[in-house]
């Protein structure tokens, strides 16, 4: 098939698309135990796309049951590592090959646009499943020092059953980062997509069978988070439940793994992240432009969204009008399928609401609107909202301490190091931070103050499979991506044995 390369193409393809909603489990799609479904609509339109399965109880005790039979035979948990590496290289490559319909399902499903879905999310999950398959046959185990008559062997197990749960602003990618490292390490996967946007990750599924994942070892069960979510984390043979979403849901999955088998949770929620510009930041241009699209690119639905932008007062206003230029120039809301589009829809009707909600309560705490504050392109059935950006913000406004998760930025003045510090931290989150000056020594010192994962100099997003990600506080706890990763998706033995 050609390149889609215009919004008619995408349309046409969109119209001729075969969309699978069923569950996935032990290597076949079926329907959920219940019959129950739900509807799949498109953010874009309001079109229906598919029945989904709704899961339940029922089908999360088989697909854990069909887990654990896999993971006990040890099929894939005892296959060699360089086993594992070639059938996860060659679904990382199906991924590739199946990008432009994947990156479709995905803009579909939840409205970001396609130029995003297509160089970013869909690459970016390929990505990371290529990157833990190359690095599964390079990771030595430890022997420890121990007298002569003694051997200590320090090895890595994979854990067993993991459940994953994940978000809905970047499906496939989130699900990835995942899925990447815990079947490398061996482990079977129950992946729970959000009732959002489950499209992709039903599809991979089978795209995983075709390339050569034994069947069970890897199970997808969409459905509710109060349901199917909920049946997980409370399960008593699920060893291990990593989670991509917002705090408040992480705070529960605790309280589920307390009440049931401990088993262990892995936590990447919220943020609040500070952009902390200097006045000595050595490209003002540079920065703005940076600043518009870390709360503008993916309609500000982004855990690491800079939305809050702390600018130090001399070059306030300056700075600040330069940030509105770059949303107006770069970052008005467009049609998903359009390839040229910046901003597409936000996720659904819940979620446009609670962005109108909080640009409401930005003009009732007093903040005052420099650009956007309003739903736009309402003829279209779609769910927009122009970029918004409230000047005159104070740290204790509720749109400068909540996550909004929409394209909403908070600019908040500052007069010296310490009260930009002091201000930054001041958050219950610590997922990421940036920071902008000429100053060497003012931007290591800014790097350590700041309690963050991830901080950034002179730059916004970086990152890279290579490097850990995850949040301080109440952003959560491990980290995805790296080496580092691994470690959710093992348990330590240490052997000791006498001579
Ligand atoms: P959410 O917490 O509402 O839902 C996340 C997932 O949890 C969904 O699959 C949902 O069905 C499920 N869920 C909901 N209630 C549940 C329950 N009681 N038991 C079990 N599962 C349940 O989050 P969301 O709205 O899908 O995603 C947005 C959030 O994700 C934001 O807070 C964002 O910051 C966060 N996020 C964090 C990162 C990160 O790496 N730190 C990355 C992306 C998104």
């Amino acid at each position: 098939m050609s390149k889609a390369v215009s919004r008619q193409d995408w349309e046409q393809r969109a119209a001729a698309l075969q969309v699978q909603g069923q569950a996935y489990i032990g290597g076949q799609y079926q329907p959920a135990a219940s019959g129950e479904t739900f509807e799949c609509v498109s953010p874009i339109d309001g079109r229906v796309l598919a029945q989904i399965a709704s899961c339940d109880q029922a089908d999360a005790d088989q697909a854990v049951a069909n887990a654990r039979a896999t993971f006990d035979s040890g099929v894939w948990s005892r296959s060699a590592p360089a086993k594992r590496k070639r059938i996860l290289q060659r679904f990382a490559d199906l991924i590739d090959a199946h990008c432009e319909e994947l990156a479709l399902l995905e803009t579909l499903d939840m409205g970001k646009p396609i130029g995003d879905s297509l160089a970013v999310d869909i690459p970016g999950a390929a990505r990371s499943i290529r990157w833990c398959a190359e690095a599964i046959d390079k990771i030595y185990d430890e022997v420890a020092p121990t007298a002569h008559d003694e051997l200590g062997l320090v090895t890595r197990e994979p854990v067993g059953v993991v459940a994953a749960i994940v978000p809905w602003n970047f499906p496939l990618l989130m699900a990835s980062w995942k899925l990447g490292p815990a079947l490398a390490s061996g482990n079977s996967v129950v992946l729970k997509p959000s009732e959002k946007s489950p499209l992709t990750a039903i599809r991979i599924a089978a795209l995983a069978l075709e390339a050569g994942l034994p069947a069970g070892v890897l199970n997808v069960l969409p459905g509710y988070g109060h349901t199917v979510g909920k049946a997980l984390a409370l399960h008593m043979d699920v060893d291990t439940l990593v989670f991509t979403g917002s705090t408040r849901v992480a705070k529960q999955l605790m309280i589920y793994a307390g009440e049931s088998n401990m088993k262990r949770v892995w936590l990447e929620a919220g943020g609040k992240s500070p952009n902390v510009v200097f006045a000595d930041a050595p490209d003002l241009d540079a920065a703005a432009e940076a600043a518009a699209s870390a709360i503008a690119f993916n309609q500000g639905e982004v855990c690491t969204a800079g939305s809050r932008l702390l600018v130090e007062e001399s070059i306030r206003e300056e700075f600040v009008g330069k940030v509105v230029e770059a949303l107006k120039r770069s970052w008005a809301p467009g049609h998903p399928l359009d390839p040229n589009t910046s901003v597409g829809a936000l996720v659904d009707t819940t979620q446009i609401d609670t962005v109108l909600r909080y640009i409401e309560a930005g003009h009732a705490d007093g903040a005052t609107l420099k650009l956007g504050g309003k739903r736009v392109m309402e003829e279209t059935g779609g769910l927009f909202v122009e970029p918004t950006v409230f000047d005159g913000v104070t740290n204790s406004m509720r749109i400068a301490r909540e996550e909004i998760f929409g394209p909403v930025l908070s600019v908040i003045g500052f007069t010296s190091f310490d009260d930009a510090m002091q201000i930054a931290n001041d958050t219950i989150y610590g997922l990421a931070a940036a920071v902008w000056t000429s100053d060497l020594s003012k931007a290591h010192r800014a790097a350590r103050t700041l309690r963050a994962g991830s901080v950034w100099v002179n730059q916004y997003d970086g990152g890279d499979m290579t490097a850990p990600f995850g949040g301080f506080k109440q952003s959560g706890n491990g980290r995805d991506k790296s080496l580092h990763a691994f470690d959710k998706y093992t348990e330590l033995k240490a052997t000791w044995i006498k001579l």
